[in-house]
């Protein structure tokens, strides 16, 4: 494959970079796909997903893909190496027992929320305080093999009018 724009080395651990609406349940299919034709217009991606030559405008260094994920129902975006820890929203205690025992549940069909033991509430799944963060959505904009943690600020706010607001999760694997 010819490329166009050379990637400098990088570390043997890839590094995914997915930005997922902040609502679950929001899949702006539509707006998401004309704002990837939008880039391709601008040579920031090419017709099958790849960086174009001006792909170090919407992420310093690039990437290897830019792609929409569109999962059938809303789905956990996490990192894919170890675990993670989850807070109480409301108080900061660390509950990610809980919170484990309720995804796992939600993933049977259960509920999407946690039973808290530190405030004795019910949260929504998508409000616990993951670090490293997480996000379930129903669609994301991935960013594969990524040159960067982020977009630049300017790309991330045409993400934002695109998508909505988003959260973003890394992944490394
Ligand atoms: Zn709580």
């Amino acid at each position: 494959m010819l490329r166009l724009s050379p990637k400098p080395m990088r570390p043997s651990h890839r590094l995914d970079v997915y930005l997922v609406p902040t609502d679950p349940d929001a899949a702006p299919r539509r707006s998401a796909q004309a704002y990837l034709q939008q880039l391709e217009a601008r040579g920031i991606l090419t017709n099958d997903g790849g960086p174009g030559p001006h792909a170090g405008r919407w992420m310093p260094e690039g990437f290897a893909r830019l792609r929409l994920d569109l999962p059938d129902a809303p789905t956990l975006y996490a990192n894919r190496q170890g675990g993670f820890r989850v807070r109480c929203p409301d108080r900061g205690d660390v509950v990610t027992a809980d919170f484990a025992r309720a995804l796992s549940e939600w993933r049977s069909g259960g509920p999407r929320q946690f039973a808290c033991s530190a405030c004795g509430q019910d949260h929504p799944l998508e409000a616990a305080d993951g670090r490293p963060a997480f996000a379930i959505g129903s669609l994301a904009l991935v960013a594969a093999d990524a040159g960067a943690t982020s977009p630049t600020p300017e790309a991330l706010a045409e993400v934002q009018q695109a998508l909505g607001p988003v959260r973003m999760v890394l992944s490394r694997g």
